[in-house]
């Protein structure tokens, strides 16, 4: 396994992503989980990811005893949609650390940031909030996961003395979210980076279209459209380590190879022009020509016109429209705290499209999106999800009651 320097501290290149643990008859398969995670472990993974939001931080904390937690460091979130005040933050930290049967949390981020959810963060005091838990040694290095957009990343970056972050990197999103230019700003900073989706997804690894196969075919080593992507993360020295949410065990023996093996700057400029062309060849597929740039945002009426399209793209690109369309429900209905940002909500002022560099008929193409992308999933997700919004803050309030009256 190689490691990568953040800090004062060495990460595996590899790490595991326990979003989407193995499931059976509709639960995780604990026992098969804890094989994967100990085998990964065991052959020099050292960073596991999770979050409150994944609903698995007790199943994790039962996998790492026996010594595991020892040989593993943690990373998990803090969520901010289940904030209203330090109170819940400091309910919630106690909870993970009671889940994880821990005294600490060796990486420690503010879950998915945007530029509002870190606009309350900073206003609810998230910041001393972390500097307090380092102080007191319950968390070992203080980060932010990031999905919006370049100038709130800066801003987040320059606003606290981070050890790391976690953004959304893969060679179809280098312009996206935080993007290249993100990723470069971190890293002069010293701030440790942490790769999530490198696959996008599972998109740029299951369902390629023949005409991107035709690509990967003229490559001089053959390799799966997974090794590349992670070749590709991996290449940069800028990233720390990269997440792989993995389930599979002959994913997980594929990702530890290349993890023993991919150093940075090691690819070829021939491997590097093939995987270009890849890039440019999922481009034409997609049907907007959006570039992700965000020059058109943000939009009065609260329309992420740059996430509609990316969806809406992906549901034609690559053949998964009904998964797509659950994310984008999901995504964009709850991204605001359950105020919607949906393509429908567009008030045709005609603002956005004096921004485009693409001279993109921004308008008409929200029509298409709205009329294929929305429907009784957009409807019934915002409003279900305030009230699992609020069914969980009283649930955490309540454990977090009772462990203070068992203490
Ligand atoms: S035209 Fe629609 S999407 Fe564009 S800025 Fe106006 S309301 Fe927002
Ligand atoms: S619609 Fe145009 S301005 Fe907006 S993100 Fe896409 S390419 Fe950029």
């Amino acid at each position: 396994m190689l490691y990568r320097k953040i800090r004062n501290d060495k990460l595996s290149v590899l790490g595991f992503g326990a979003m989407r643990l193995p499931s059976k008859n509709g639960r995780t398969d604990e026992k098969r989980a804890k094989e994967q995670i100990r085998y990964a472990i065991d052959n020099g993974v050292n960073y596991i990811d999770t979050a409150v939001a994944y609903m698995n931080e007790p199943l994790i904390g039962r996998i790492l005893s026996d010594g595991y937690r020892e040989k593993v460091k943690i990373a998990t979130k803090l969520p901010p949609w289940n904030i209203e005040n330090m109170e819940d933050m400091a309910n919630i930290f106690k909870i993970q650390l009671e889940s994880f049967r821990t005294d600490y949390i060796d990486y420690y981020l503010l879950h998915g940031l945007n530029h509002s959810s870190w606009e309350k963060m900073r206003k609810l005091g998230a910041l001393e909030f972390l500097t307090k838990l380092k102080n007191e040694g319950k968390i070992l290095n203080a980060g932010f996961s990031f999905h919006g957009d370049k100038k709130t990343f800066k801003e987040i970056v320059d606003s606290y003395d981070w050890d790391f972050c976690m953004i959304q990197y893969n060679y179809l999103d280098e312009e996206n979210q935080a993007g290249k230019e993100g990723l470069k700003y971190a890293a002069n900073k010293g701030i440790g980076i942490i790769v999530m989706e490198p696959f996008r997804g599972g998109n740029l690894t299951k369902n390629i279209p023949p005409e991107v196969k035709n690509i990967w075919n003229q490559a001089k080593i053959k390799r799966t459209p997974a090794e590349w992507a992670l070749r590709w993360v991996l290449n940069h020295p800028e990233v720390t380590c990269v997440l792989s949410g993995m389930n599979e065990e002959e994913h997980i023996t594929e990702n530890i190879r290349i993890a023993n093996e991919a150093l940075p700057n090691s690819l070829q400029n021939e491997e590097l022009e093939l995987i270009e062309k890849v890039k440019d060849k999922y481009r034409d597929l997609m049907k907007t020509g959006c570039t992700g740039c965000r020059y058109c945002l943000p939009c009065p009426a609260g329309v992420e016109i740059a996430r509609c399209f990316e969806f809406y793209d992906t549901a034609h690109t690559f053949g998964n429209k009904r998964q797509t369309q659950l994310l984008y429900a999901l995504g964009l209905g709850v991204i605001h705290e359950g105020t919607p940002a949906y393509a429908s909500k567009c008030k045709k002022c005609g603002k956005c499209e004096n921004h485009c560099p693409q001279d993109l008929p921004i308008m008409d193409l929200l029509d298409e999106v709205s009329k294929d992308m929305e429907g009784i999933l957009t409807k019934t997700i915002p409003p279900l999800y305030k009230v699992y919004l609020s069914f969980n803050k009283i649930m955490t309030r309540r454990k977090a009651n009772k462990l203070d009256s068992n203490n």
